[in-house]
């Protein structure tokens, strides 16, 4: 191992369990720290401001993970800073890597949530109508400025050059440890792949057919899991819940189908799937036993694109 690895971590728009999936790592987080050097994690754990990573040299840390979309322009800033500070820059999480869960507003122009946000919440008081103004002057002589909230979401990708790739929302703490030790040990794949065991969620889960024997059968119906209550062991797709563990990565050892929850799909898609949702949208589609089944389907975009959409070739709802 080397003396040391510089690292940087920036938690961009998203929620913060990125973070705390590091911090999960526990005593394997204790055993690699004598390796690292955190150079700048902001704003959740050191009191570090953007002109300190701004002041470093160019290329002078090692590795940067970069949480989060990209929905404001200072995100948009900071993730071209760390681009040009990082030798290796790691889109880290389902948001980073795929736009996330706050992708889903993509389904709505930012007027619809503007709308939402600053007027029509039952929560919401505002009868001067004020919205967020990218520059205002109070007092007539303070001049106040705030980030502009883009149209859209977007993953890191389409904003820099990214060099790997990590799904999960947020990525197993046992799989983040693994990627931590393969940069420490430089064993990394080739730049633009996914930090993956390369598995598929069916082919580590318990539930799966194939496992004991069984042949996989059509679906004759579609069940939401408030329908009612699994069966014990065996697979839930094959019950009718539309589990998408056969086109994610299965880094979390399928913790969701342990507890008889469907597979989402934050994983990310399985190594040579360019669109998470479409290939989603072929394999439970071969799965129904009738064409009239797709209408059972409840909420096709959640269910296909809920991580996945800004990184998708649709990227946004089109009018
Ligand atoms: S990937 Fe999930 S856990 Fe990580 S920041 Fe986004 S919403 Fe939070
Ligand atoms: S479809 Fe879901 S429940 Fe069935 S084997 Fe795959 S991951 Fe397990
Ligand atoms: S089972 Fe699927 S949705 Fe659940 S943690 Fe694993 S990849 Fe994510």
């Amino acid at each position: 191992m080397p003396d040391k690895v510089k690292l940087a971590y920036f938690l961009s728009g998203g929620c913060g369990g990125c973070d705390m999936a590091i911090i999960d790592l526990s005593e394997t987080l204790v055993d690699v720290l004598p390796y690292l050097e955190v150079v700048f994690w902001a704003p959740t754990v050191a009191d570090v401001k953007y002109k300190d990573l701004e002041a470093m040299p160019d290329k002078s840390i090692d590795v940067g993970l970069y949480s989060g979309m990209v929905r404001l322009s200072e995100q948009e800033h900071i993730a071209r800073v760390m681009r040009r500070k990082c030798k290796v820059l790691v889109a880290y999480g389902a948001c980073a890597a795929l736009g996330g869960i706050p992708g889903m507003g993509n389904m709505h122009t930012r007027e619809d949530i503007f709308q939402t946000a600053y007027f029509d919440t039952y929560s919401t008081d505002n009868p001067e109508g004020v919205t967020p103004q990218v520059r205002c002057v109070v007092d007539g002589k303070y001049e106040l400025t705030l980030p502009e909230f883009y149209g859209y979401v977007r993953p890191l990708q389409h904003v820099v050059d990214v060099d790997y790739f990590s799904g999960g929302c947020p990525p197993h703490h046992s799989f983040v440890g693994q990627a931590v030790v393969a940069v420490l040990e430089g064993e990394l794949p080739p730049p633009g792949s996914w930090i993956t065991s390369g598995k598929a969620v069916c082919d580590v889960c318990d539930r799966n057919p194939a496992g004991r024997g069984e042949q996989r059968h059509l679906i004759q119906s579609v069940k939401r899991t408030i329908d009612g209550v699994p069966e014990e062991g065996k697979c839930l797709l094959q019950q009718g819940y539309l589990c998408l563990g056969a086109v994610t990565q299965g880094d979390c050892g399928s913790l969701c189908p342990q507890v008889n929850i469907p597979c989402r799909g934050c994983g990310g898609p399985i190594p040579g799937v360019k669109d998470f949702g479409l290939r989603a949208i072929g394999s439970i589609a071969a799965s129904l036993e009738k064409e009239e089944l797709v209408e059972q389907i409840p909420s096709p975009v959640k269910l296909f694109y809920r991580y996945s959409l800004p990184a998708s070739m649709l990227g946004r709802k089109i009018k």
